[in-house]
């Protein structure tokens, strides 16, 4: 076989400063999503184990919420899009064609008196970072000439020693740029740094036949070769022609090194890709037929668009055609949400070559065989709970002069989606309720609180995101109504028990939120 060098399928440079301190805000939604069952720390009885997290009652129900959400949008309205489910275990092979074996890396380096480990690329944005705001700063007061240019002069020197040096793979050149610009560990101060090296993010393991000790499985770093290796079980099954696409939502493992901000980069964590197969020379359309969909998708969570923008990449892969990111603005800055990428037929190719068969599509119009391309997207479901969890949850002043923290998650991934609240625990409101209860559980995640004053329920409520309260009073024995009340308001209508289902399917429906993308 020939040994074509093997680029990763991800280029893991990054060009944004991803060392600035996580705002303080960050400790508080978790601290908020543990105490009202969003999501614990794992194994916490022993310590938590670092960049791993479990999701509680609610946070698996909002998990669930927004992969069905996804789901539907990508796969049960588009005839021309497939679902799949790969195991997480796959050949090793596998690896060795995508490119993770060989160049799936984080460059690190430690510091020898702290015994921190850092990505040495990160340590190099780190200052372009901080000399980027001195140039914006210079700007800002006018400051003479001389000092703004210098800075950037020296900004764009540190970039381009940076640029060599990773893409020529020299770990020493980058070392040297670090000790050259005097970079101190950002915790300590220290400068006493070791060499840097290179540091597979894949974890690997065995099966327990195999004979020898050397790790010859791997834990999947992306979904997306499942759907590869797969194109053509797939394509002849569902009788699919170019261009089609295959969907997955699965779990992922990345050994990441520098794993502090909460769920937004953890070690195990959940993807949702799309690879969409379409004829040479049609990529690029397709590319931005996705960018805008995805973009659309996500608008219509109603999170507001300053929370969006597009990063396209700069420095492609040899193999990519175009990339952009889906950025979304988190509490400690904008980062990436989402990536959609043309991959060229890259991955099928390789496949071909290293498994010696072919995943072709035979056009019966041209008659002619082709190895499709490939256009990509692929959100993070945990990151995109973290952007929803955290643009929801928010403290108010009332007109009374009182605050309230209400999340507001958008109605159709919210949890819980109404509260039933009998007013006492007597007079026939439990059974009142109980009885509603029985009918609303069939369609709607429900349910029954009858402890504290009504005021305190409400607010329990709000607190978890329930988009509606349901409340039996004594009136509700002679009137058959009860009050509905809305978190977002706080307004409360009288409406008849018999009403409520179709209310709610009216308000929390998302076929009508589908219906606008
Ligand atoms: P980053 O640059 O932030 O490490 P990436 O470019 O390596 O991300 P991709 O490999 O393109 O990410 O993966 C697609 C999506 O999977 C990302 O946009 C992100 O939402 C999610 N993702 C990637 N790594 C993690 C992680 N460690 N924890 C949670 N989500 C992740």
């Amino acid at each position: 076989m020939g040994e074509e060098k093997i680029k990763p399928r991800q280029l893991r440079i990054s060009y944004f400063c991803p060392m600035t301190n996580q705002a303080a805000d960050l400790k508080d939604i978790a601290s908020y999503a543990k105490k009202y069952g969003y999501v614990f720390p794992s194994s916490e009885i022993y310590d938590g184990l670092s960049a791993v997290y479990d999701y509680g009652q609610n946070g698996v129900a909002l998990k669930d919420n927004i992969k069905r959400y996804w789901w539907k949008a990508m796969v049960q309205l588009n005839g021309d899009i497939e679902g799949l489910d790969a195991a997480i275990f796959m050949h090793p092979t596998t690896w060795k064609a995508s490119g993770h074996v060989d160049a799936f890396n984080e460059l690190l380096i430690d510091n020898r008196d702290t015994q921190r480990r850092y990505r040495a690329d990160w340590l190099i944005e780190n200052y372009i970072a901080e000399l980027n705001a001195k140039i914006g700063k210079a700007r800002d007061c006018e400051r003479a000439d001389t000092q703004l240019k210098g800075c950037i002069e020296q900004r764009d020197r540190v970039a381009e020693r940076m640029i060599a040096a990773l893409e020529k793979d020299d770990l020493e050149a980058l070392r040297r740029l670090i000790t050259d610009l005097g970079i101190a560990d950002p915790i300590s101060g220290s400068k006493n740094w070791t060499d840097v090296r290179r540091f597979n993010l894949m974890f690997a393991t065995q099966l327990s036949a195999s004979a020898d000790s050397s790790p010859d499985l791997y834990l999947r770093p992306e979904t997306a070769q499942g759907a590869f290796v797969n194109f053509l079980n797939v394509q002849k099954t569902a009788r699919q022609k170019l261009p089609f696409g295959i969907a997955q939502i699965g779990k992922a493992f990345r050994n990441e090194i520098v794993a502090r901000q909460f769920i937004f980069r953890m070690r195990e964590f959940e993807q949702m890709e799309l690879q969409y197969f379409v004829r040479p020379g049609e990529a690029l359309k397709y590319y931005e037929e996705w960018r805008e969909k995805r973009m659309r998708w996500h608008l219509s969570l109603g999170l507001g668009p300053a929370h969006y923008r597009f990063r396209d990449h700069d420095k492609l892969a040899h193999y990519a055609d175009a990339a952009s990111d889906i950025e979304f603005r988190f509490p400690f800055g904008f980062k990436e949400l989402e990536g959609i990428h043309a991959r060229t037929d890259f991955d099928l190719r390789n496949h071909q070559k290293y498994a010696n068969k072919k995943l072709q599509f035979f056009d019966p119009v041209s008659n002619q065989r082709h190895v499709p391309h490939v256009v990509e997207t692929s959100v993070g479901l945990d990151r995109l709970f973290l952007a929803v969890f955290s643009v929801a949850l928010q403290e108010e002043t009332l007109a009374d002069g009182s605050t309230r923290t209400v999340l507001r998650l958008p109605h159709i991934l919210a949890p819980i989606q109404a509260a039933i609240l009998p007013l006492v625990k007597k007079d026939g409101l439990p059974e009142i309720a109980r009885s509603l209860f029985g009918d609303l559980k069939y369609d709607f995640n429900v349910t029954l609180d009858d402890k504290d004053t009504i005021g305190r329920r409400y607010r329990r409520q709000d607190a978890v995101g329930t988009p509606y309260c349901i409340t039996i009073d004594h009136d509700t024995r002679q009137d058959q109504s009860a009050t509905l009340r809305n978190r977002d308001t706080m307004e409360q209508e009288r409406v008849p028990l018999t009403r409520i289902p179709s209310l709610l399917a009216e308000r929390i429906s998302m076929k009508a939120q589908l219906r606008k993308l």
